[in-house]
């Protein structure tokens, strides 16, 4: 198995992984960073969990601290993140790695006031990681200057697509000198991303983490049918089961969440909210307290269901269905992160069964249903029926629910005897996998070879990486050549 020091990273960068108590590189960090270390253009396909970050951000410290420092302090390296949560995390992670080697990042986002981070700017630093919009003033005001970038990541490339920050992203990319190292990470390479790659990377070499890795097939999946307007009741019955749990629940709306915090925290355990309508402040209090273990469920939108890095989600739970499958992907992306395993519930509401299928015709699997839930092939609803379809049997939801806080009551019994999160995480996963299933299914299978495997260790690595020049399209994943629409609109890696 490749080793840090076999990457060719300096010591100091090797202490700072030591102290992180990562013992070996991931698939993705593995193919990486030789290669970016040459100074070679990266064109990263990898989804968040996979160890990116550090993928690009170690090449880039080892490369600037082999540089004298500019007089006056100016940025050499330019990170672009789609959302402040990816934004702050990136930065943090800079800082940790890079903690002996004197480099200084700061991180700039909107939403907040600019004070602090003009003041970071002109003290001097190497490193800014940004999310466009807010650069963009900095740079309109004269704060910032680009002039001095010699090294170049965009991030979540795709999301950046998605949220309509792409017209920004050229705007940046034409003030930052041609003389640079470029690395673009990106989940999927739809058409707009691959001009990007084609009109900004030079002879890029391609990285992708192998599909026997990715974090969707290390996550325990299972559907609970409930009755229309059950589901609160459904939740109430995972999350206050006894026993350690972090849980992210994700709604659909603002209102929605904030309806199901407010019933939960008139339960025995904490509950918070996450969404755009919040202060920035407001957001990275309820973060934290998620991360310390104070708050058991965070409930959310999807605001927060890409590049939220939070060690030890034990479950993520959809209580409702998400509009795009690639949200349900990103949103389970948040459990089974650095190796672990982790549990993923969705709730399921007639009316939603025509999303779930289109779900499942993405991922290319049936999500197993939860014993004691619904039959899985009951008719969806007709369009337009508003939600009239045939409803479960009555008592089905509560059935659904009770086996779904077994899952969560078997899992807290076996996290209890384990001495890491992630460890006691592999193991509820396999728990859920034989009381939910009965039978041994394909995934079924896949976690319990991965619990008896290295992957029970949170700091270990399996599955593998490879680095090539950039492939055709014929080499999609087969995720997307399951839907011929699909390969064709969102190409992936
Ligand atoms: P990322 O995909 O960069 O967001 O990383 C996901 C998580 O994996 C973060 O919590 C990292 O701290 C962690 N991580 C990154 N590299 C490693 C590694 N080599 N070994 C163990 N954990 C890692």
């Amino acid at each position: 198995m490749t080793r840090f020091q076999d990457l060719g990273l300096i010591p100091p960068l090797l202490e700072a992984l030591a102290a992180e108590g990562y013992e070996h590189p991931t698939p993705i960090q593995a193919a990486a960073i030789p290669h970016a270390l040459t100074g070679r253009d990266i064109l990263g396909c990898a989804q968040t969990g996979t160890g990116k970050t550090a993928a690009f951000a170690l090449p880039i410290l080892q490369q600037l601290s082999a540089e004298p420092i500019p007089t006056p302090r100016a940025a050499r390296a330019l990170v672009l993140a789609p959302t402040r949560e990816l934004a702050t995390q990136i930065e943090e992670r800079f800082t940790a790695y890079g903690k002996s080697t004197g480099l200084r990042s700061t991180v700039i986002y909107g939403g907040m006031a600019q004070g602090p981070q003009v003041r970071a700017v002109r003290a001097g630093l190497d490193v800014i990681v940004a999310t466009p919009g807010r650069l963009l003033d900095l740079m309109g005001q004269m704060v910032v200057s680009l002039g001095t970038i010699r090294f170049l990541v965009l991030d979540e490339a795709d999301r950046m697509l998605d949220m309509g920050f792409l017209p920004d992203v050229h705007r940046i990319l034409m003030r930052v000198p041609l003389r640079r190292q470029t690395m673009l990470y990106s989940a999927t390479l739809p058409r707009e991303i691959l001009d990007l790659v084609h009109n900004n990377l030079h002879d890029p070499v391609k990285v992708e983490t192998s599909p026997s890795s990715t974090t969707v097939e290390r996550v325990k999946q299972l559907v609970v049918h409930v009755e229309t307007g059950r589901k609160l009741r459904a939740l109430e019955k995972i999350v206050f089961a006894p026993g350690d749990m972090r849980a992210l629940v994700f709604t659909r709306t603002k209102e929605g969440a904030n309806r199901v915090v407010e019933q939960l925290n008139r339960g025995p355990y904490r509950a918070d909210v996450m969404h755009a309508d919040r202060s920035q402040s407001a957001r990275e209090k309820s973060l934290e307290s998620f991360k310390k273990g104070d708050t058991r469920v965070l409930v959310a939108t999807d605001i927060v269901s890409r590049g939220l890095d939070v060690d030890g989600v034990t479950h993520v739970i959809n209580y409702d269905v998400p509009d795009e499958p690639e949200a349900y992907v990103h949103r389970i992306g948040r459990t089974a992160r650095a190796g672990a395993n982790g549990i993923a519930i969705t709730l399921c509401e007639p009316v939603e069964r025509r999303k779930l299928s289109a779900i499942e015709k993405t991922i290319r699997m049936e999500i197993p249903v939860a014993a004691g839930s619904a039959p899985r092939d009951a008719a969806p609803p007709p369009h337009g029926s508003g939600g009239h379809a045939p409803r479960t049997s009555p008592g089905s939801a509560s059935r659904a629910s009770r086996s779904a806080r077994a899952t969560a009551s078997r899992s807290s019994a076996a996290g209890s005897s384990g001495s890491s999160t992630r460890c006691s995480s592999t193991r509820r996963a396999s728990s859920a996998t034989r009381w939910a299933d009965g039978s041994r299914s394909r995934s079924a299978c896949a976690t319990r070879s991965a619990s008896t495997s290295s992957s029970c260790s949170r700091r270990r690595w399996r599955g593998g990486a490879t680095g090539s020049s950039p492939r055709s399209p014929a080499s999609c994943d087969p995720r997307w050549a399951s839907s011929p629409s699909r390969s064709c609109a969102r190409r992936c890696c």
